[in-house]
């Protein structure tokens, strides 16, 4: 359950109360916090050792894919999800083609994806020439379990390698969860689901490092996982992403995939099948090793102006659902009705204070649009996506307030 459910009905919309939240967000910026200029969506903070370390890479010559930083940033990963093994790569969307094609998602499958999410999510199916499946979210923008299952029950036949597709004849390969603005999906009816048509889930963690679900981190709550860390991302690396896993046999295979499937060969370069150069640079990853040092100083700041901003705001806010602990990566508001969404962006953003849509529902999209999509359809996406706006929440913001 969420606040979102707990909220009782939808009210008229009146743009009243839109100018009064903007009001109210203006001052909480100008006076209580004292910051003039605009307000940052999501700006990242180098104050801990990023400086030291960066130079540290380029005074040891390693800057390239090999080096130091990059192992101790893999370590950090695994430590950060509580998972055995990571795999560095050169940003999210890469970490996650990988972890499709380690789990053997092939050309012509379908590969069951959020109606909502960054494109990123899906554009990785698509690099995999697998096509997605849409299934509608629930009230925090998540993969909605029930309807996963409603998917699987009446649309698909049979299960595991044979699990298939009705209408269309294609293999169903894998699912997707994703855990939307930091907020943790609810991962154990998905794995249920999933599992009980021996379905691989693939976790799209790159939104929620630091995020707990049910006291575990989010990444390492199914077969494999990856994250991001995209310069909006709560920890960054410039750009940079990881897979994380409990099974070393399949570390390996990822590693192999995101090395140009290099095999040692005493002074040989040999290559023993077609693969990708997606190890994440040393560069980078010094810069990353720097953040996640911060990672829970972030979390905390960010959990403190979550908190504040549900204090000021007397609108909805997707609030982390029970027995999970969000890193409150970006904030989000629920408008009443898309024409107040649109007013509260103007408004705001008039103002100097960057405020953003959600994304639009990924089945909208140009390259999507002829997808499959469930029969139940995605009105919920539609609903929470027209309405949703995104609230500045980069670290200097939050850790003016702690
Ligand atoms: C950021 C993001 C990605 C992709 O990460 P990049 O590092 O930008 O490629 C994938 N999925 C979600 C949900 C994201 O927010």
């Amino acid at each position: 359950m969420t606040e979102l459910d707990q909220s009782g009905s939808i009210g008229r919309c009146a743009s009243n109360y839109v100018q009064d939240l903007t009001d109210r967000l203006e001052s909480f910026y100008r006076v209580e916090l004292g910051i003039q200029e605009t307000i940052p969506l999501h700006e990242p903070s180098f104050s801990g050792r990023e400086w030291a370390y960066v130079k540290e890479a380029l005074d040891s010559g390693w800057v390239s894919s090999v080096g130091p930083f990059v192992d101790r940033f893999e370590q950090a990963c695994a430590a950060a999800t509580g998972a055995a093994e990571a795999v560095a790569t050169v940003n999210g969307t890469a970490a996650l083609h990988i972890a499709l094609l380690s789990v053997g998602v092939k050309p012509g499958d379908l590969v069951v994806c959020p109606a909502i999410s960054f494109v990123g999510t899906v554009n990785a199916i698509a690099h995999c020439g697998a096509e997605p499946a849409f299934v509608d979210v629930d009230s925090n923008l998540a993969l909605c379990p029930r309807r996963l299952g409603s998917f699987l029950h009446e649309e698909c036949t049979g299960s595991g390698e044979s699990l298939r597709h009705r209408s269309t004849g294609q293999r169903v390969a894998a699912v997707i969860a994703v855990h939307v603005f930091g907020h943790p999906a609810n991962m154990t009816q998905i794995n249920v689901m999933a599992s009980n048509f021996a379905l691989t889930v693939v976790e799209d963690a790159a939104e929620s490092i630091g995020s707990l679900y049910m006291g575990r981190e989010c990444g390492a709550l199914s077969r494999v996982g990856i994250l991001s860390f995209n310069g909006n991302k709560t920890v960054t690396a410039g750009g940079g992403g990881a897979v994380v896993t409990n099974d070393v046999d399949l570390a390996r295979r990822i590693k192999h995939l995101t090395t140009t499937a290099r095999v040692a060969n005493g002074f040989e370069f040999d290559h023993d099948e077609i693969a990708y150069n997606y190890r994440l640079p040393s560069l980078n990853a010094a810069l990353a090793c720097a953040q996640l040092e911060r990672l829970e100083e972030f979390v905390r700041a960010k959990r403190a102006l979550a908190e504040r901003y549900r204090a000021i705001a007397g609108v909805r806010f997707l609030a982390e659902p029970v027995h999970v602990k969000s890193n409150y990566w970006l904030n989000a508001v629920l408008l009443d009705c898309k024409a107040d969404r649109d007013l509260f962006l103007q408004a705001t953003n008039e103002r100097g204070i960057q405020t953003r849509p959600c994304w639009r529902p990924l089945p909208l999209l140009p390259m999507y649009q002829a997808a499959v999509r469930a029969e139940a359809g995605i009105a919920r996406a539609l609903d929470l996506a027209s309405r949703t706006v995104n609230l500045p929440s980069g670290p200097k913001i939050a850790a003016a307030l702690v």
